[in-house]
């Protein structure tokens, strides 16, 4: 009996050659440097690395190694992911595999689109990235389809349909794996549907359970839905979620309520602009929590929910934490779910606080008088006071490094009209910018929602944020500039103009001891899409991947 036992574990180790991204290498994924195996560079998301070669006095010497062309022109915001001297990157139309030390391609797999694929998600054509586990990895495709892809080969393995994309759904979204489950969410959230998550099996594909964001006729929490809203209702689940194994809980947020004109949608409308922590094994909902009850303004609650360990009056409390678009930065127990803070991290005109016993927003008498049809000017806008662009979190510093917007519009509500696969609003609105800056990268002390420092753009930078244990952090312009700020006072340290607009997400990672930076550029994605800014039309488009290193000595 011992020696079958013995002989089955040979065989296993044997058969999956690849078996290195366990779940226990994704548990540890922050603490190796020389692998990203997650979305976000760890479960938690936190976007920090405690490398330091690069650092305040040597980012002087950081220099591109290489530069990979995506042939794309689309907007460009995979997140890259890199296992046993292989890197993985996403376009909307292509999975690449790169030897991460030269940019020499290995294999690349098209995305075969029917031909009526919709050509207009609502916010950009982009894709975020793969999620890797056990040699194979899972990737989403705008027509709504979830598919394998084998490491080695980037050989096709399984490809499901999540739903329809004719009725208005498409997925952009990285899949998390929690507990050996492949967990994806849903675009959509302007165009009529209803949101939910699904949980697949990783090896076969088979659709392990679907957990709609909005729950039907006779399931708690639809009374918060007047008759058949809750059909249209929207709660998309378009950003990845965070997880923590320990308590086997998922933490994903979901986006706004359809139509946008809440008139029509009297009531809280759960599961919306919230955040639920899940069962990744079921789909089961443990707790949640929303930021915003029957959302007027777009203002999604999926951005993403960063794990940390916060001291919050004088206890320590493992808590998630989010700059929502709502202009508020929350903290919550990641165990209960209990609002521990939520405080204004930007400009905010709809409402004066978030009420911290009953966790519900004091809604201003502008938001008020928006509920009684007049036209108003609200802040922050439909783009929130941060959209989907993560923020960094350094925990030795405390701060959440976030790239903030910095403008409002004016709102007035219309009768909505449902043609499923079109936007869905009811609403009339024009972007209020204000005079100079109109986004900042700013230094957040999450407690407060108060800035130690921040840097302002006249275009918003819409990119991600990486930190760094060298003191720095580093994010990118729409312009095309990738740069880096010293942590501690904001200033600009260095800049290398990449071609094309920087939206990506940068990650860092090491080989042979040496300490790599990469970031995507190419110019794309909802700001460049909906802001009419003129000054963008003379970037040029063209997606292609950048790693810098220090320059040898
Ligand atoms: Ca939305």
């Amino acid at each position: 009996m011992k020696r079958l036992i013995v002989a089955a574990i040979a065989l296993s180790a044997a058969a999956s050659p690849a078996a290195a991204q366990s779940a226990k290498d994704l548990e540890n994924d922050q603490k190796n440097t020389n692998s990203i195996l997650t979305y976000g560079m760890g479960y938690g998301q936190q976007r920090y690395s405690p490398l330091k070669q690069i650092d305040k006095s040597t980012v002087q010497n950081l220099v591109p190694v290489w530069n990979y062309s995506l042939a794309s022109n689309r907007g460009q915001e995979s997140h890259p992911i890199i296992h046993d001297g292989v890197m993985y990157l996403t376009t909307h139309e292509s999975t690449v595999a790169l030897n991460p030390l030269t940019g020499k391609q290995i294999w690349k797999t098209k995305v075969d689109y029917p031909a009526e694929t919709p050509r207009v998600a609502c916010c950009g054509i982009v894709n975020r990235g793969v999620a890797i586990y056990q040699g194979k990895l899972y990737r989403t495709t705008l027509d709504a389809h979830v598919v394998a892809l084998d490491a080695k080969t980037g050989k096709v393995i399984w490809k499901q349909k999540a739903i329809d994309f004719r009725a208005g759904y498409s997925q952009t979204v990285t899949p998390l794996i929690a507990n050996g489950v492949v967990v994806t969410g849903i675009s959509g959230g302007e165009y009529g549907i209803r949101g939910f998550l699904d949980g697949w099996d990783p090896e076969t594909g088979k659709r392990l359970w679907r957990r709609y964001t909005i729950p039907a006729k006779g399931e708690k929490g639809n009374e918060t839905w007047p008759g058949d809203t809750w059909k249209h209702g929207g709660a998309p689940t378009w950003l990845t979620g965070t997880y923590d194994a320990k308590l086997d809980l998922v933490y994903w947020g979901t986006g706004n309520a359809g139509p946008w004109n809440p008139t029509v949608r009297k009531g809280d409308n759960l599961y919306t602009n919230s955040v639920l922590a899940i069962r990744p094994k079921t789909g089961e909902i443990v707790w949640h929590y929303q930021f915003s009850p029957n959302d007027p303004y777009d203002y999604d609650g999926v951005n993403e929910l960063v794990m940390a360990t916060l001291q919050v009056d004088g206890q320590d409390r493992d808590v998630i934490m989010q700059a929502n678009r709502n202009g508020f930065f929350y903290i919550l127990d990641r165990k209960t779910g209990k609002l521990l803070r939520a405080n204004k991290f930007v400009k905010v005109t709809w409402a004066d606080k978030i009420d911290m016993k009953s966790g519900r927003p004091v809604e201003t008498a502008i938001t008020a008088s928006i509920r009684k049809g007049n036209k108003e000017e609200i802040w922050p806008s439909a783009f929130g006071g941060k959209n989907w662009s993560p923020m960094a979190f350094d925990p030795a510093r405390r701060l959440a490094f976030v790239n903030t917007l910095n403008f409002g519009w004016t709102y007035k509500t219309v009768e909505p009209k449902l043609r499923v696969g079109t936007f869905y609003f009811g609403v009339e609105f024009a972007w209020v910018w204000p005079q100079g800056n109109r986004g900042y990268l700013k230094a957040i002390d999450p407690l407060t929602g108060n800035s130690k420092w921040q840097v302002g753009s006249g275009i918003p930078r819409m990119a991600g944020v990486l930190a760094t244990g060298g003191g720095l952090v580093f994010t990118g312009r729409m312009t095309g500039e990738f740069e880096a700020f010293d942590a501690d006072s904001g200033q600009k340290l260095w800049s290398f103009q990449t071609g094309s607009g920087t939206i990506g997400q940068p990650v860092t990672w090491t080989a042979n001891g040496r300490q790599y930076i990469t970031v995507l550029n190419g110019v794309g994605g909802v700001y460049s899409l909906f802001s009419g800014d003129k000054r963008l039309a003379s970037v040029p488009a063209g997606g292609s991947v950048w790693t810098f290193a220090l320059m040898p000595k």
